[in-house]
């Protein structure tokens, strides 16, 4: 007999999954019901207006992919690349490189632009690309890198793509719901998201949203779409806008009621106040940090303020700290990815994790693991230099 599995109350500082409410984890629990009920469908109508006012967007091809943001990002190459195309493809991360690996295996040519870890994309470097590839197709980037905490501005990007006559791919994993992302008004093409990052959510469901030009560019393609599951004109006969919906295959029924619930949350809250919440939080944690004698990795006017790169001090053991910061408090935080590993720490701010109770713990167990391992900090600052900018 095998026992069943409790986990441990962990709050989760990392890169995602981020805490989940419990009016989340209580949606989750409700009675399993077929995916083609009535009261499913229509659940799925107003999961897709939910996101349509997350996305910012009017888009009738707005929905949750039923797998992580990987198959979101996976969906939006497939769908709109085909064989023999040109992708220009900004990488300043980990995710920007798997962008390149989607092209490729498409069938497709990516021009890489790329920038430093750390800093955001250059928009000159993307001009220069579009001069020399006038035929580029397609121009792929991610808004919020969070290997690295670096927001890019993919108002201009999308712009610079209109003026090319190119499509945009946008990766909005971690930007939806924590800063600002106006799908519509910046004319984004196709976007996609996660459920675990500032929405809150369980992982497993990735939000996407295609423009008409995007549809326009699905429908004339003369290639089959790669991937059967995330093949959008398959898809759209079970999300699609009537009341007669087809079998694709069967919904993660329970975690449609999950990421409803945390739609309606972030709706009540309203998305202006998400994203000031998001960044009130962001400046306190900072100026703790700081009070602290630790150096924020990314410049202040490219900081994702739900996603933190914090350098680790020399001589300080990277692994033992956050292994401490679990044991000792439950606390998740990330490390640095590829050319930051070992170098930096990576806290999080995503949806209910960004709180003044997450930020005060946060510096308040870092002071007391650092402090302990003699490493060179300013011990005793950090939650009155928080506490200043709560105004306490
Ligand atoms: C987390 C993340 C992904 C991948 O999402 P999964 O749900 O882990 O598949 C893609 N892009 C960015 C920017 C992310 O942060």
């Amino acid at each position: 007999m095998t026992n069943s599995f409790h986990p441990p109350q962990r709050t989760l500082m990392g890169p995602g999954p981020s805490d989940v409410s419990p009016r989340v984890l209580e949606a989750l629990g409700r009675p399993t019901i077929g995916h083609l009920d009535p009261a499913f469908v229509d659940l799925m109508d107003d999961i897709k207006g939910l996101l349509q006012y997350a996305f910012q967007t009017e888009n009738a091809l707005t929905l949750p992919i039923s797998a992580p943001g990987s198959a979101g990002m996976e969906a939006a190459f497939v769908n709109l690349v085909s064989p023999g195309d040109k992708v220009i493809v900004c990488q300043n991360g980990v995710f920007g490189g798997r962008m390149k690996e989607n092209v490729e295996r498409c069938g497709a040519t990516a021009i890489m632009v790329e920038d430093t870890w750390g800093t955001a994309i250059d928009l000159n470097k993307v001009k220069e690309a579009f001069t020399a590839n006038p035929d580029a197709k397609v121009l792929a980037f991610v808004h919020a890198e969070t290997s690295t905490g670096v927001e890019s501005d993919a108002k201009a990007l999308c712009a610079l793509a209109r003026e090319n006559n190119a499509l945009t791919i946008v990766d909005a994993v971690t930007s939806l719901g924590g800063i600002p992302l106006l799908v519509d008004a910046w004319g984004a093409d196709a976007v996609y998201s996660g459920s675990q990052k500032c929405l809150s959510c369980v992982p497993g469901i990735s939000p996407v949203t295609f423009s008409q030009r995007a549809v326009d560019t699905i429908n004339a393609r003369n290639t089959k779409v790669q991937s059967w599951f995330l093949d959008m004109q398959l898809v759209m006969g079970y999300w699609g806008g009537n009341s007669k919906r087809a079998y694709h295959h069967t919904a993660p029924v329970n975690a449609m009621y999950a990421l409803h619930e945390s739609l309606v949350a972030l709706k009540e809250e309203g998305l202006e106040n998400a994203w000031a919440r998001h960044s009130k939080h962001h400046a306190a944690l900072v100026a703790g940090l700081e009070a602290m004698g630790l150096d924020m990795l990314v410049a202040k006017e490219h900081r994702l303020p739900q996603l933190n790169l914090v350098a680790i001090p020399d001589g300080v053991d990277d692994a033992a700290v956050r292994s401490a910061l679990l044991a000792d408090y439950n606390l998740e935080i990330g490390a640095g990815l590829g050319d930051l590993a070992g170098k930096a720490w990576r806290i999080g701010l995503m949806g209910h994790a960004a709180s003044k109770q997450n930020v005060l713990l946060c510096l308040s167990a870092l002071d007391n693991i650092l402090s302990a391992a003699n490493a060179p900090i300013q011990s005793g600052r950090a939650v009155a230099a928080a506490n200043a900018i709560y105004g306490v």
